[in-house]
């Protein structure tokens, strides 16, 4: 089937534009790259994926979009901005600002099933959105679509913008003229290896997960952490940022203008007070529609005792 003309592409693009992202490219439906789906292997091979067993999973649709949805041509990846409007006062346990506003899984869901719903009206194709929890490889599509490269401290880098976006992608199959992958790099920048409270990240870009402070507060609900981990947390209860806030790719950053990622007084006014207080209904309550309820009242507790032992 040849490409839809260039004018559907520019339609698309001014649309999501339109619904607040701030990038959006195309990337022809293929396999990945022979050479990504070793270097994922080998890190999973490591165990360097830590206590995140679901990322070993589903190893065949991460590595084909097209086992996403059948006859896949195209993945558009799209990018929103959580860079906070506001920040945390000094006295309140550590959030990461991704985790800031609203749950990002359920307005990226909402942008992309209304961009879907566009797409599909005006090529009359199939379209398939896919938020975080889809086994698909975001930083590498955002790669290939053009609109970033993936820096040493893993995230998805968009050039004069940063990093702190969140990502999404909607697999169609309609066939968008593909857009020039990105090929910038870090160069010799090593900033975020030496900033990492954890000494997670390497030199040649991988991750160790299982010294992650991100993955360790949020993913990892062990009633114990290893002891180390009290030496380095710092306040922090829900992620790291570390590894952005040193990357010069973010000097710059601008607050996002998203309504829905606008700091929540929750966060604001979570002391560590506020967090021995709190009962499991009122986190349930007060986190309902925050991505800070996928670490479960007890993981916040324990992350929040973690900055006694220290
Ligand atoms: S999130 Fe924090 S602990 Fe994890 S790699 Fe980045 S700086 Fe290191
Ligand atoms: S701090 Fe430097 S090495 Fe790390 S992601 Fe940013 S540019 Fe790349």
């Amino acid at each position: 089937m040849p490409s839809l003309n260039s004018d559907i592409a520019a339609r698309i693009k001014a649309q999501a534009a339109s619904m607040g992202f701030e990038a959006c490219g195309f990337a022809a439906a293929a396999p990945v790259d022979e050479q990504e789906v070793a270097r994922y292997d080998r890190w999973i091979e490591l165990g360097h994926h830590g206590c995140m067993a679901w990322a070993a999973g589903h190893k065949e649709l991460r590595s084909n979009p097209s086992l996403l949805l059948e006859g896949a041509k195209t993945v558009i990846s799209l990018a929103l901005n959580y860079y906070p409007t506001r920040f945390q006062p000094p006295e309140a346990m550590r959030v990461a600002f991704y985790a800031y506003g609203r749950d990002y899984h359920e307005v990226m869901r909402e942008k992309l099933t209304q961009l879907a719903t566009f797409i599909q009206d005006i090529t009359h194709c199939e379209t398939r959105p896919c938020v975080d929890s889809a086994p698909i490889r975001e930083r590498y599509w955002a790669q290939q679509a053009g609109i970033g490269f993936i820096g040493r401290n893993n995230c998805l880098i968009i050039p004069g913008k940063g990093s702190y976006f969140f990502l999404g992608e909607i697999v169609t199959t309609a066939q968008l003229p593909p857009d020039e992958p990105c090929t910038l790099t870090c160069g010799d920048c090593g900033k975020c290896v030496d900033a990492c409270p954890t000494g997670a990240l390497t030199q040649e870009g991988a991750v160790d997960c299982n010294r992650c402070l991100s993955c360790l507060l949020i993913e990892n609900h062990a009633e114990e952490l290893p002891e180390w981990v009290g030496d380095v947390v710092n306040q922090r209860v829900v992620g790291c940022d570390e590894c952005q806030l040193c990357c010069p790719h973010n000097a710059h950053a601008v607050a996002t203008t998203i309504e829905d990622f606008a700091p929540t007084d929750a966060v604001m006014e979570l002391t560590k007070e506020r967090i021995a207080q709190m009962t499991g209904g009122e986190f349930k309550r007060t986190f309902a529609h925050s991505a800070i309820s996928r670490l479960r009242h007890k993981t916040l507790r324990r992350n929040a005792d973690l900055s006694d032992k220290h």
